[in-house]
């Protein structure tokens, strides 16, 4: 197996189930006492957090890169970045790390195209509904994916319960319900599914027990990094630059 390093802590909550789920992954591939072979990077979220409503995303990506390269010591031969938001530094942390980074947007426009849909909503943090080169550009440029995005008072509700709430490991049936309101608005405008673009969105809801689509962004990445591990020829794969 390829050994793969994770770099989490964004918050930690949806990083707990990021290696909950490469291991399941893994040991339901390969069975017995199988296990996944990882480094783990872990930050302390507060100054990410800072550095993001600040718009200092150059110092996040030095940050982020700086671990990536200690992942890369350490003897992960890729990279999986536990959060969607992040993924708007992702080139350089790939760069600094030197190892090839498996994009949650790859994952996930993966999953959409092959449910042939094409025209999806998104939930996430207001930076990746906002910001068009963190998730939206790459979905429509490798996976052919339209994305809608909630209006404005959608996205601010939304945004405020990733960052309040579930990045602090506080899951609420309200909440539940104002997710579920906006999804409901997203459908109604043309929506055929939508993507739980933020990796802590799983916590509140459960895409299997949902009768629209719903995209797991967590679920997929670590199905694609299991993927990854177990050397899977058709796992899309990037190069470092
Ligand atoms: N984990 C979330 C995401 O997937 C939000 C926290 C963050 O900004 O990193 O975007």
């Amino acid at each position: 197996m390829r050994t793969l390093g994770l770099l989490g802590g964004m918050s930690w909550e949806s990083t707990a189930v990021y290696y909950r789920l490469l291991n399941q992954g893994v040991a339901r591939r390969l069975g017995g006492l199988h296990s996944a072979p990882l480094r783990i990077a872990s930050v302390d979220f507060a100054p990410v957090a800072q550095w993001q409503s600040d718009g200092q995303w150059a110092a996040a990506a030095q940050h982020l890169g700086a671990l990536g390269s200690g992942l890369w010591r350490a003897g992960a031969q890729g990279l999986v970045l536990a959060t969607n938001t992040m993924h708007k530094v992702a080139d350089a942390i790939e760069a600094a790390a030197g190892l090839p980074l498996l994009h949650i947007a790859d994952a996930t426009g993966a999953a959409i195209r092959a449910a042939g849909l094409t025209q999806v909503g998104l939930l996430g943090t207001r930076f990746t509904m906002e910001d068009d080169s963190i998730l939206i550009d790459r979905l429509r440029q490798r996976s052919g994916v339209e994305v809608l995005v909630p209006p404005a008072a959608d996205r601010a509700k939304v945004h405020a319960t990733i960052y309040d709430e579930l990045c602090r490991g506080v899951v609420s049936d309200a909440s539940r319900q104002v997710f579920l309101g906006v999804i409901d608005r997203l459908a109604a405008r043309g929506a055929q599914g939508v993507i739980l673009g933020c990796t802590e969105i799983s916590l509140l809801l459960d895409p299997e027990k949902h009768p629209f689509p719903l995209f797991d962004s967590t679920g997929l990445h670590a199905a694609a990094a299991v993927g990854w591990m177990l050397e899977e020829p058709s796992h899309p794969e990037r190069k470092p630059s």
